[in-house]
C-alpha cells in the first residue's frame, strides 16, 4: 500500500498533529532569551489545568522515567520505606526505580489486568505504618487498566502521613489530572502519549506538602527539582531544554483549549467504548473489566484461533498499522490498541476495520464489518 502512510495506534509514542509539527519548526530561539522566557511562562501556566492544579508544573527534558525517578528521589529521604502498587510493567518499573535508589520497597502485587482495591491498599498501609510514600500508576499501560486514583489517594491520606506519588504518563492529557481535587502529592506525565508530542519531555508537579520535602541534597544533579523550581521563577529551566518541543507544548495546549478539556476527556471515553464494543462484537476477549477499562489503551487477549503477534505483524506489513504487543508476563498473549492523544472516533473505525481484515486472513471466524458496526452504533448513540 502507500509506503508513507502509517497508522500509529500504540500506547506511545502517538501521532503528532500537523499544527504541532509546524509549531516545532519555528526558528530556534536562545533558551536564555526573553522570547523563551515568555514562551515558557506561557506553557508552564497552560499545563496547570491539564494537571488539575494551581501548583507549578515543571518541564524536564527527559523521558517519563526520569520524572518518575525525580518524583521519588526529591520527596522521599534516602533509606525511608515506600509502598508501590505493582499491577503491570509500569508499576514494576516504579518499584525498580525505588529499589535502584536504595529505598526499602514494599510491592503491593495486583493481578495483571485488574485494578488495585482501595481496601487492599488500606490493609497494606496498616501493615507498613512507617512508609513515607505510596507510588501509584494512574493508567497501567501494559494492561489497559485505570486505577481509582481518587479513592486510593483518599485511603492513603486517611490512614497515613505518606505522600501520594502518581505516574500519569499514559493518561494525563486524555483524562482529568485532578491533582488538587484528589490531594495527589506528585503527578508526572510524559510528552509522547496523550500529550500529542514527540518523545523527549516530561512534566512533574508537586503539592505544597511535597514541595516542602525538596532539599538541596538530592543525589541527582540533573534531576534535582530545587533547581527547576528556582529557575521557573525566572521562566527558565536550569539546563538547555528541548526548545522545539516546548514550542510544541504551546500548540498542543492551544488545541486542547479550543476543543475544551472536557471534550478531550469525553472523546477518550467514547473511543474506549467504541473500541471495546467493536472487539466484543467480534467475539474476542478483552483483558480488563468494564469498570477497570482505560480510556487511553485497550488490551485484547489471544484465542485458540490467532496469535496476537502474528496479527500485529500482518497488519504492520499490509497497512502500516502499529499495535502494541504484551509486555513481560503478557508477552505474546495480548495486543494493545492505543487510543490517546491525536486520535478520533474515525481512527477507531479504521483500526477496527484493519483488525477485522487481519483476523479474517488468519482464518479466524469473524464476520467482516461486525466490529466496525458495533463501534459506529456506540458513536451514533453518544453524540
Ligand atoms: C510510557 C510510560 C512510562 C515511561 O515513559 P518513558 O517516557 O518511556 O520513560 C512510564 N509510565 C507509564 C505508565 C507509561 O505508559
Amino acid at each position: 500500500m502507500l509506503q508513507d502512510q502509517t497508522f500509529l495506534r500504540a500506547p506511545g509514542p502517538t501521532p503528532v498533529p500537523d499544527r504541532v509539527k509546524h509549531a516545532m519548526n519555528e526558528p530556534m530561539i536562545g533558551h536564555r532569551s526573553p522570547s523563551f522566557a515568555q514562551l515558557f511562562a506561557d506553557t508552564s501556566e497552560r499545563l496547570k489545568p491539564i494537571f488539575g492544579t494551581t501548583q507549578p508544573v515543571y518541564t524536564l527534558t527527559a523521558s517519563g522515567t526520569a520524572a518518575l525517578e525525580a518524583a521519588v528521589t526529591n520527596t522521599v529521604p534516602k533509606g525511608e520505606k515506600v509502598i508501590v502498587v505493582v499491577a503491570g510493567a509500569f508499576g514494576d518499573r516504579f518499584a525498580n526505580i525505588c529499589e535502584h535508589n536504595g529505598y526499602p520497597t514494599h510491592r503491593l502485587e495486583v493481578e495483571w489486568g485488574r485494578s488495585v482495591s482501595p481496601e487492599d491498599l488500606k490493609n497494606t498501609l496498616q501493615e507498613h505504618p512507617d512508609a513515607k510514600a505510596v507510588l501509584l500508576t494512574y493508567n497501567e499501560t501494559s494492561t489497559g487498566v485505570m486505577h481509582p486514583i481518587g479513592e486510593l489517594s483518599e485511603k492513603v491520606h486517611q490512614y497515613s502521613e505518606a505522600l501520594v506519588l502518581v505516574d500519569g504518563v499514559s493518561c494525563i492529557g486524555g483524562v482529568p489530572g485532578n491533582m488538587d481535587h484528589w490531594n495527589l502529592d506528585v503527578l508526572v506525565t510524559g510528552s509522547q502519549k496523550a500529550m500529542m508530542l514527540p518523545p523527549g519531555l516530561s512534566f512533574v508537579s508537586l503539592s505544597k506538602r511535597a514541595e516542602a520535602k525538596l532539599t538541596d541534597g538530592n543525589p541527582s544533579f540533573y534531576l534535582n527539582l530545587k533547581a527547576y523550581q528556582k529557575q521557573l521563577e525566572n521562566s527558565m529551566t536550569p539546563y538547555t531544554p528541548a526548545v522545539s518541543l516546548i514550542q510544541g507544548v504551546k500548540e498542543v495546549s492551544e488545541m486542547m483549549k479550543e476543543e475544551t478539556l472536557d471534550h478531550v476527556f469525553e472523546r477518550h471515553h467514547l473511543m474506549k467504548d467504541m473500541t471495546r464494543a467493536g472487539i466484543k462484537a467480534l467475539g474476542l476477549p478483552l483483558l480488563t473489566s468494564e469498570e477497570d477499562a482505560s480510556p487511553t489503551v485497550t488490551s485484547v487477549k489471544e484465542t485458540a484461533e490467532f496469535k496476537p503477534d502474528e496479527l500485529r505483524s500482518l497488519l504492520s506489513k499490509q497497512f502500516g498499522l502499529t499495535l502494541a504487543g504484551g509486555q513481560k508476563e503478557l508477552k505474546g498473549k495480548i495486543f494493545r490498541i492505543g487510543h490517546m492523544g491525536y486520535c478520533s472516533p474515525v481512527d477507531i473505525l479504521t483500526t477496527l476495520s484493519m483488525i477485522e481484515m487481519g483476523l479474517k486472513q488468519l482464518g479466524v471466524e469473524i464476520e467482516l464489518g461486525k466490529g466496525v458496526k458495533a463501534a459506529q452504533e456506540v458513536y451514533v448513540q453518544n453524540v
